[in-house]
């Protein structure tokens, strides 16, 4: 069973040959045919996030159940489904309320290993770590089965695999969480993966002005392909002074920062109007801190917000984006820009690094 393995930071992943073991009680194990390259492998990659390694790595991904454990009941071999990189015990004060992304009914056991703290892969006899309990850049993926969700059979892998993290916490960030009112105005910096998605959240929900912000020119060719009606190059000047000047000198009801740095967390903050709210979507590396001013959010009655995985409920709200996907209310097919075979997966991590792909998918064969 090959899997791409990160070895050791700021080295390539490596394919390697891995032992699998079947399913134990509660875990099912899939066969996974896509896999899209996220910034969240790379920010393992690089040592941002430091976690402890070899791990495969890989979270937003799709493939068909081939062999449930024992006592499991929502899937069976056949089914096609959604990886979701977070757990959901049903039980804690979270899963009870809704909120399931905050679930902390594993926290014993460390988020690379199985709820019983033992991994199923293993590389000539010794343990390897998956990626949110999945690692899903893997021809096959044992794993707790609440981390795999059923959806339509119609619906391509490719789309399925993306709707696991990026189109989930773009379109979340702007539905689930935000609740963004049809006609408010939208501010999105950072149009990658996910920010792209924000933006055509924000274009779902009936927002107006929408405005993407980026380094790139081509990024903000596909902000507007995806719904912005004004676009701001980062480079081109101050940013909240261009967001202040479209906005009558008041800023947004609601800017996103889709990046995750110092920089891009005081920029929404400055950006918003008074009564709005700035959100923070990308997850930025451990050691950031971003010093906000207090006073701006007292007289501003502003409201700061982080949402992670979109605060999506992905039993309910994965299948709800595969229908809106097919009945062509979002655009995935855009988003996919460019697709990989296995073995081209570290040229896939380069490319999204220099900028020139909406989204990259690695397709199993
Ligand atoms: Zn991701
Ligand atoms: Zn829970």
């Amino acid at each position: 069973m090959r899997a791409a393995v990160l070895t050791e930071i700021n080295q390539p992943l490596q394919i390697l040959d891995l032992e699998q073991e079947p399913p134990r009680a509660g875990e099912v194990r899939v066969q996974v045919k896509a896999a899209g390259v996220c910034m969240s492998d790379w920010h393992i990659m690089n040592g941002d996030w430091p976690l402890p390694l070899p791990m495969v790595l890989g979270h937003e991904a799709a493939g068909i159940v081939i062999e449930n454990g024992p006592g499991i009941s929502h899937v069976e071999p056949g089914d096609h489904v959604i990886f979701s990189f977070r757990p959901h015990c049903g039980r804690c004060r979270y899963c009870s309320s809704g909120q399931t992304v905050l679930c902390i009914g594993h926290n014993d056991t460390p988020r690379w290993r199985m709820h019983d703290g033992t991994s199923r892969v293993k590389l000539n006899g010794e343990p390897v770590n998956q990626m949110a309990r999945i690692g899903t850049f893997s021809e096959e993926v044992v794993c707790p089965s609440e981390q795999v969700i059923k959806i339509r059979k119609d619906l391509p892998f490719a789309h399925a695999a993306i709707i696991g993290c990026s189109v989930a916490t773009g379109i979340g960030a702007v539905i689930r969480h935000a609740r963004v009112p049809a006609g408010s105005s939208v501010l999105v910096i950072g149009c990658g993966g996910v920010g792209l998605n924000v933006v055509q959240g924000a274009r779902l929900a009936g927002a107006s002005p929408i405005i993407a912000c980026d380094l790139r020119d081509n990024k903000l060719d596909y902000a507007r392909a995806f719904g912005a009606t004004q676009t701001i190059n980062a480079n081109s000047g101050d940013v909240v002074e261009r967001v202040r000047e479209m906005t009558d000198g008041l800023g947004v009801d609601t800017a996103f920062d889709a990046i995750g740095s110092e920089r891009t967390a005081l920029q929404v903050v400055d950006a918003v109007a008074p009564g709005g709210r700035a959100v923070l979507v990308g997850i930025p590396a451990f050691a950031t801190r971003a010093p906000v001013s207090p006073s701006q959010l007292v007289y501003g009655e502003k409201v700061i917000s982080g949402t992670y995985y979109g605060s999506v409920r992905p039993n309910i709200d994965f299948p709800i984006l595969a229908d809106l996907d097919l009945e062509r209310k979002i655009n995935l097919d855009d988003l996919i820009s460019r697709t990989y075979r296995f073995d081209e997966i570290n040229e896939g991590f380069r490319l999204m690094l220099a900028g020139d792909v909406a989204r990259g998918v690695v397709l199993f064969e």
